[in-house]
This record gives structure tokens, sequence and C-alpha cells, in this order.
């Protein structure tokens, strides 16, 4: 495999964008391949190799890389007869119908270009509505590149995980661990008055994939309520993706007061979505005090992708497809680690999916009651995935929150086996902690070809 031009560009790149790349994950090593188009599932880099992909964008690629007609044809007319014009249009106000008729916590939804751009202004309108000023975040979590969350620490005390950040900022950032109601409960028994909202993902989808333990999200629902803070949920990862057009707020069961949505509602195109109750969204500018406003905000293009995109979801069979193939590559994978990585531990739901290198997932001797040298498949593990099921035998290893994930042999899945799957033409998220998705456009044989090469590398 020949990675001539794509040197070339990152040398030329290096000159003249920080790091070669305009967003931190893309930098991998030795050097990224660039990209010259997509087809369906795959991606051809300037060399001519061709990779099947299961980045999809980061995320918001439901359909791989030849939408369907529908949003091309929403796409080209928009981007030619605009493509934006700073007045409201009719494709908006669909796309807000269509979010509040399926997503269960929203009547009202405000758009915007980020995900990072929807979690400052979530946390902006959380501290607008209840007039305090301390948010609660998961460590390991992750909403963007903003101020209030970039943090790194504990409940003691947290402290900017960036330089450029004022210490103050983190002041009222209070991180606890994911999946420990604990440390939450006494959080809320020390600053119970001041704290505006609990920012979590519902499962963390950019470290790891972890999934919540059962009554965690539960309990989170009953202490913000007893103490009149907002329950925000981060859904730009998972909203149109985990439980299909409901999001994962109406498959897990927890209506949040808050959603923030990206990624895939925005069809491909740069998005961001603050939905939820009309009486905390009107709190927004003109209808309320807290400023928000952005000259791209609602782009008609990006409206009409997402409009389409989830429409189409709604009238074929996208979330069964999509499902059904990753919880075969799944299962597959878990079958393979039995035999060649026992204590790795697969991670993921719906459409994603990943290998967490776990250094301690596998049962010790004796936990299966079988003899230690027994090839013994038939232990009672999550089979399609890291459920947090308190019967697996694998329960009392796997990862629960960010500093389970972050201990786990990230250079091993960097510098080794990342680098031998993209030999063998597979695309997969190049560090530890981001999620990778099947799409629509995968296919069984890509699954099949996918397993093996897991197998031959693992
Ligand atoms: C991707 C992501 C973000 C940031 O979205 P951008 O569009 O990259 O700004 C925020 N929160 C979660 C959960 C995400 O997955």
């Amino acid at each position: 495999m020949n990675h001539n031009e794509s040197r070339a560009l990152y040398d030329r790149a290096l000159s003249v964008i920080p790091g070669g790349v305009n967003s931190s994950v893309r930098a991998t090593r030795p050097y990224p391949f660039f990209i010259d188009h997509g087809d369906g599932a795959y991606v051809v880099d300037a060399d001519g190799n061709r990779y099947l992909d299961y980045v999809m964008g980061y995320g918001p690629l439901l359909y791989g890389h030849d939408p369907p007609d529908p949003v091309q044809a929403a796409v080209q007319s928009y981007a030619s007869e605009g493509p934006m014009y700073g007045a409201p249009t009719e494709v908006e106000v669909e796309l807000a119908e269509f979010v509040a008729r399926h997503v269960p916590s929203v009547e009202m939804t405000r758009f915007v270009n980020s995900g990072t751009e929807a979690t400052v202004s979530a946390v902006r309108l959380a501290r607008g509505y209840t007039g305090r000023e301390k948010i609660v975040v998961m460590q390991g979590g992750y909403h963007g590149a903003q101020e209030s969350t970039l943090v790194e620490g504990d409940p003691e005390g947290a402290m900017p995980s960036s330089p450029g950040i004022p210490s103050s900022f983190a002041e009222h950032t209070i991180p606890v661990p994911f999946n420990d109601a604990g440390a939450v409960e006494d959080v809320f028994e020390a600053h119970g008055d001041d704290i505006a909202a609990v920012l979590t993902e519902p499962i963390l989808g950019n470290t790891g994939i972890v999934h919540p333990v059962a009554g965690y999200h539960e309990r989170l629902r009953e202490l913000t309520d007893a103490h009149g803070a907002l329950l925000i949920f981060d859904e730009v990862i998972t909203g149109f993706r985990v439980g299909g057009l409901q999001c994962a707020q109406g498959k897990l069961g927890v209506t949040p007061d808050v959603t923030t949505f990206g990624k895939i509602v925005g069809g491909g195109f740069p998005v961001g979505a603050i939905g939820g109750r009309a009486e905390i969204i009107e709190e927004f500018t003109p209808a309320g005090e807290v400023f928000q406003s952005g000259t791209f905000s609602g782009h008609p293009v990006t409206m009409a992708a997402g409009y389409e995109y989830l429409n189409y979801a709604a009238e074929n069979d996208v979330y069964d497809h999509v499902n059904r193939l990753a919880d075969r590559l799944r299962r597959g994978i878990t079958d393979i680690l039995a035999d060649r990585a026992p204590s790795y531990t697969v991670v993921g739901t719906d459409s994603m999916f990943k290998t967490v290198f776990t250094r301690r997932g596998a049962p010790v001797d004796g936990d299966s009651g079988s003899d230690a040298d027994s090839e013994d498949h038939s232990l009672d593990v999550c089979e399609a995935g890291c459920r947090q099921r308190e019967s697996c035998a694998k329960y009392d290893h796997c990862p629960k929150t960010g500093a389970d994930v972050a201990d786990a042999e990230a250079e091993r899945w960097e510098r080794i086996f990342w680098q031998e799957m993209q030999e063998r033409e597979i695309f997969l998220t190049a560090n530890q902690f981001e999620s990778q998705f099947v799409s629509y456009a995968h296919t069984d044989e890509d699954i099949e070809e996918t397993l093996e090469a897991y197998k031959e590398v693992l």
C-alpha cells in the first residue's frame, strides 16, 4: 500500500494548518491518509487505497457516503437556491417538528452549528433558567471544545484540562465518576442549592463506549428533581442512532429536561441543537432572556439534509439494518476475543461498537467454575457488547468509568492494532477512546471481512 500522495499533502498541511489537521483526532500516526472521496461504506484516499470505513465522520454519517436520493436532491436544491438568507425557512420548522414528534423530552428546539455550540448554549441556558452556576459533569465525558466542561479533577476540585481556560471557569464545574450514584449524592448533599444542571451523555460515547449501570440515570433524575437542578442529556453522538428516532433517552426510559444534539441531525453537515420542554427552551432570546444567536444557525442546506435523513430513517429499515449488522459484528468480535484476548471488552450498542483493550477484563480462574486451561466459550458474558449486567462473568472488570477506559492499552490500539487494520484496508477510529459506527451502506459481506481481519490482527 502506497501513501506517497498523503505524505506529500501532510507535509504541505504541516506548514499552514496546526498539526496538519483541523480536528485533533485526525492526526493519525505517522501521518493521516488524505481522503479523495467516499463511496458507500468505503473511502478512497489520495493514493487510490480503498478502505472499509467505520469512522463515518466520527458519527454523523448514518448512511455512509452516498446518502439516499431525497437527501441528495434536497441538498442540491437548497445549496443552489440560497444557500442561506438571514431569515427563517420552512424546512427548519419541519425539522423541529420532526424532533418534537419523535424525541420524548423535546417540545422545542433551537438549532446551532456544532455539538460544541449546543452544549455551550445548554449550559448557559441551565444557568440562566435556574439562576445557579455549578454544573456536574462526568469524568471522561465529552461535550466538545467548551470552557465549562474541559476540566479534569474530582468533586473536591476541578482544573481546566487545557491551557487558555481561566481556572475560574473550572471552579463552577464538578466532575464525578460516571456510574457512581453515591458520588453524585454526595455532591448534591454539599452543593445542592448551587447546582444548575447535571450534564451527561446517556452512554459515554467518546470514551469507551460505557453503558450506564442499572438505575444510574434514574438516580440522576431523582436527585436533579429533588434539588431543582436540570438534567441535561448530551445526545450529540447517541441522538438518532441509539434507540433510533426516540434517541437513547427513549431506549433507556429516562426523560431529561434538556437534550443536546448534533452529528446525525444535520445529515452530514455542520449542526448542533438544544431541545427540551418549551418552558425551558423559551428562555432563549428572543422568547426569553438567555442570549443565543448565530449567523449560520438553522442553515437551510443542513436543515434539509437533516430532515430528509431522518424522514428516510422513519420510512425505511435503516435502524434494523445498522443495528443487526453491528450486533453481528459485536458478537463476532466477542467470540474472537474469547480465544485470542480474553482480557479485552467488546462495548457498544445499536450501531456503535468498539473493543476496549482492558487489562483485566477476564474472569479470573475459578470465577467460571471451569478448569483454567479449558477453552470455555460458554461463560455467561454480555455477548453483543457490555451492558453492565450484574450477572455477567466480566461485570467486576468491565469499564464503568472514564478512568477505567483510560487505563486500557491505548498504545497497543494506536500503534499496532489500528495500523494493522489499516493495512487490511479497514478504517477504524485511531485511538482507544472514540466509537466506531456501522452505516446503512455496510453489508453482511463487509462484516465477515472485518471479522476475518480482527481474527488475524488480534
Ligand atoms: C461530537 C460530540 C460533541 C461535540 O460536537 P462537535 O460538533 O464536534 O462540536 C459534543 N458532545 C458529544 C457527546 C459528542 O459526541
